[in-house]
């Protein structure tokens, strides 16, 4: 496909993306709720979105990427009903709240930046834009589609159903929904406030002892979960902006309620495109706390599970979830993650091999075809494993030509090295272990390089050598050039 596309859940078809202002993206994407320590669950939307955002990068779209932190208003029931996940896990370490939302959203971050995920552009916080939330509730609730009752406030999705269409982004059907949540909800306490079962909340009365709460017109209480996206989204994209992403499973209730909340406020459905990734499973079960496979990233990275035969590296977690569509269910294994260990040091020697490939006169492969056959795939609703093994197909290229089995020109060669570097390191977002370190590795051995020379000026040669031998003892190695020094691990 020579233009990008991408399934859109709300459509249920495969679209040309198309942007609402030429050369520019607004995406969304729902954060974390940050209570506990990241686990398997966590990994596989920040990747797939990361890769999308490379990819409109490489594309040369503008991209604004927002991405909450939810430390506020999600409840453990997943429904209005509850308490607040982050009160609980507080009460429980006996810290405050916002100590709970700050440890897990560093450990959030660290996680997603050791898998290679960029940093979204916003990070906003629930907790921070309660004046944008209550604005909109009151907004919803001058249309005429929420009300207040004993200090909290309820989406009124029948009134909202008159006028709109409510249940079509989850495919779900408002007269089942209706007859169904009857029986569930009756044991529910508190769902007497509201006039129909299926009415959510906007804004929570809080009970005293509730820590998180906040001044409202309807008195003191907290956000409900669903409104801090359609506010957020709003603020820092717009009414309507592009790309809407999260799980399969924030389809319902969460972004469901999202578009009938800003549908009630704008009148629009906010995103053009809502895309969702599939969940994750492991050998072949739902991840669930009560059936013990709950495997926490820290734990992934250490082999330290009962599940796991050896530890996994957050580049082996990153190849093995692009191995799949995002569109599919993901299946973890020992058996899976060893092969994608496997097939990720192969195309990392390729990429080494290719670098150092000899130029022939004559050329018998057109490297070309291969960067097509990426770009296709990436086209066709990011085809990630297509796109990897166009990547196996360059690595064979590259060590035929290293074998002296197949001849390249220098001009292919140098379309095999870039092809590695774009859509291998760029796109997919799939960097040598070691580059994070070789950072900070690469500014330190800069500066004693640099240190080095001056010693050498001053005719301090002691100095110098010694800074050269202990270098050389820890592996390091100088080498003087006409143009300077460099240096390069022994
Ligand atoms: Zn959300």
């Amino acid at each position: 496909m020579s233009a990008l596309h991408l399934y859109n859940t709300y459509t249920r078809r495969t679209e040309v993306f198309e942007t609402l202002l030429p050369g520019r993206v607004g995406l969304y994407v729902c954060g974390p709720t940050v209570y506990g320590p990241p686990h398997l669950g966590h990994v596989r939307g920040p990747v797939v979105f990361d890769v999308l955002r490379r990819y409109l990068e490489f594309l040369d779209f503008k991209v604004r990427h927002v991405r909450n932190i939810t430390d506020v208003g999600h409840l453990v029931g997943d429904v209005d009903e509850g308490e607040d996940k982050l009160q609980k896990q507080a009460r429980l370490e006996q810290v405050e709240p916002m100590e709970v939302a700050q440890t897990y959203t560093l450990a959030y971050n660290e996680m997603i930046r050791l898998m290679g995920v960029l940093p979204p552009g916003i990070e906003p916080r629930a907790s921070g834009h309660i004046i944008e939330q209550i604005e909109m509730i009151q907004a919803i609730m001058d249309a005429g589609l929420a009300y207040a009752v004993n200090g909290s406030v309820y989406f009124d999705v029948l009134a909202y159903a008159q006028h709109h269409e409510y249940g079509k982004l989850s495919g779900r059907v408002l007269e089942d929904l209706i007859a169904g949540a009857g029986n569930e909800a009756r044991e529910l306490e508190g769902q007497e406030e509201k006039r129909n079962p299926n009415d959510f909340a906007l804004w929570k009365k809080a009970d005293p002892e509730h820590i998180m709460q906040w001044s409202s017109p309807w008195g003191k209480g907290y956000p409900g979960w669903h409104i801090e996206c359609s506010a957020m989204s709003r603020k820092y994209l717009g009414d309507v902006f592009d790309i809407h992403g999260g799980g399969m499973d924030l389809l319902f209730p969460h972004h469901e309620s999202e578009i009938a909340q800003s549908t009630a406020c704008t009148g629009h459905n906010p995103a053009r495109f809502w895309v969702h990734h599939n969940m994750i499973t492991i050998n072949g079960q739902k991840m669930a706390k009560s059936l013990g496979n709950g495997i926490t990233v820290d734990e992934l990275f250490s082999g330290k599970h009962p599940l796991l035969q050896q530890a996994y590296s957050p580049m082996t977690l990153r190849f093995f979830i692009l191995q799949a569509h995002y569109r599919g269910t993901l299946d973890f294994s020992n058996e899976a993650l060893q092969a994608s260990e496997k097939g990720l040091q192969r195309l990392w020697k390729a990429a080494e091999t290719a670098s150092g490939l000899k130029a022939a006169a004559h050329n018998e492969y057109d490297v070309n075809a291969i960067v097509a056959a990426c770009a296709a795939a990436m086209n066709d609703d990011l085809n990630t494993p297509q796109v990897i093994a166009q990547l196996f197909e360059a690595a064979r290229v590259a060590n035929l030509c290293n074998d002296g089995k197949l001849a390249l020109d220098a001009a292919n060669i140098e379309a095999l090295q870039q092809l590695f570097k774009v859509w291998m390191e760029d796109i997919l977002g799939i960097r040598t272990e070691s580059a994070g370190d070789d950072q900070a590795l690469d500014g330190v051995m800069q500066m004693l390089l640099d240190m080095r020379a001056k010693a050498k000026a001053d005719k301090n040669y002691a100095l110098s050598d010694e800074i050269r031998n202990r270098l050389s003892a820890l592996g390091l190695v100088i080498r003087d050039g006409k143009d300077g020094s460099s240096w390069s691990r022994n």
